[in-house]
């Protein structure tokens, strides 16, 4: 099921016709705030009214022209600026393919600076998300040459890589602010753990390293970027155990998951952080929640039978 959906992520005859069924485009509204910055301020807004903070996403993945990246750039920079005027608490995550990385290096570092600097005329961060393998190496490179230059960026980590350890090791050192999750991309096996249990001791394990007394007195700061009550629990333990002060830290979880959850560890005193998704390309992200979890299909199926 998980390898079906994160296929059918990638085709875009699909995508076509999928995001023209009513039904689909009803069911995706669980996962995604909607297809406007209005759509995005008021979910933003009301997240904050429950003491949560945000993180937004607008959706696009893998432009193939300047103008599309540069595009992208500018809704960026629109959204970053209706936050600023609004006054809601959120960040904002970006995708690198989605402002030129395929077209090349340099012109999508040139595009991220861009966004930095309005982020950080509003004192926005912005969280650089990680793609699937073939990117990694790239995305921490763009990412360790603005960071150079700009504070307000930080970088994800996928637990299900092998080469995360070393990754999370080198950026311990760097002082960086690292998200945590488990990965969400279709991987060829030579790279990725093969079973869950193993994803999840890789997990653990780098949560621990990121926030280890060590990385701390470097500066690091950590998000656990996870819906599985075993890895909430794990850190828990861990920052009671060492002391980890909670402003070196939050949680974070996707719009539509785990709201209960969310607002539990809002309520025990946590930075609880929610990644808000909006736009019109929603079809790939759609399809890896889908894929995440069965249970997400029968949602899918019932709207497709109400309709
Ligand atoms: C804030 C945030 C940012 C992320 N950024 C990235 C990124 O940059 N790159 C990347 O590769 N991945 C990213 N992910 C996705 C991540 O890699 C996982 O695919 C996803 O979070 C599911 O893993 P899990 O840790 O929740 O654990 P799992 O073991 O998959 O799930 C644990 C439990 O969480 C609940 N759950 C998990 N997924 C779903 C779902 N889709 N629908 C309903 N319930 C669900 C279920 O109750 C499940 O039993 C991000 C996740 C979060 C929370």
């Amino acid at each position: 099921m998980r390898a079906f959906f994160l296929w059918m992520s990638h085709r875009a005859s699909l995508r076509r016709l999928i995001t023209r069924l009513g039904f689909a485009r009803r069911a995706a509204r669980r996962f995604v705030a909607g297809e406007t910055i209005d759509d995005a301020i008021g979910v933003i807004r009301a997240l904050n009214a429950g003491g949560i903070l945000a993180t937004v996403d607008h959706l696009g993945e893998n432009v193939e022209t300047e103008a599309d990246a540069r595009r992208a750039t500018e809704d960026y920079r629109a959204i970053l600026d209706r936050i600023g005027k609004e006054g809601v608490k959120s960040h904002a995550s970006i995708k690198l393919t989605q402002l030129g990385l395929d077209i090349g290096v340099d012109f999508c570092r040139e595009n991220v600076a861009c966004i930095l600097r309005t982020a950080k005329d509003i004192g926005a961060f912005i969280r650089i998300d990680m793609e699937s393998s073939e990117y990694t190496a790239r995305t921490l490179d763009v990412y360790r040459s603005l960071r150079r230059e700009y504070e307000n960026v930080g970088i994800v980590i996928q637990s299900y890589l092998y080469r995360s350890k070393d990754d999370v090791a080198a950026l311990c050192q760097e002082g960086a602010n690292v998200r945590l999750c488990k990965g969400a991309y279709k991987e060829p096996p030579d790279k990725t753990f093969p079973h869950k249990a193993d994803v999840d001791a890789s997990y653990v394990a780098l949560a621990r390293m990121l926030l280890s007394d060590g990385a701390r007195a470097q500066g690091a700061y950590t998000a656990i970027a996870t819906h599985d009550p075993k890895m909430i629990e794990a850190a828990k333990a861990y920052v009671a155990e060492h002391r980890v002060p909670r402003h070196r830290f939050e949680f974070q979880m996707l719009y539509g998951i785990r709201r209960d959850l969310q607002q539990q560890l809002a309520k025990e005193g946590y930075t609880m952080r929610v990644y808000v998704p909006y736009g019109t390309e929603w079809y790939p992200y759609f399809m890896r929640r889908l894929a995440e979890r069965p249970a997400n299909v029968w949602f899918l199926l019932r709207n497709l039978f109400r309709a």
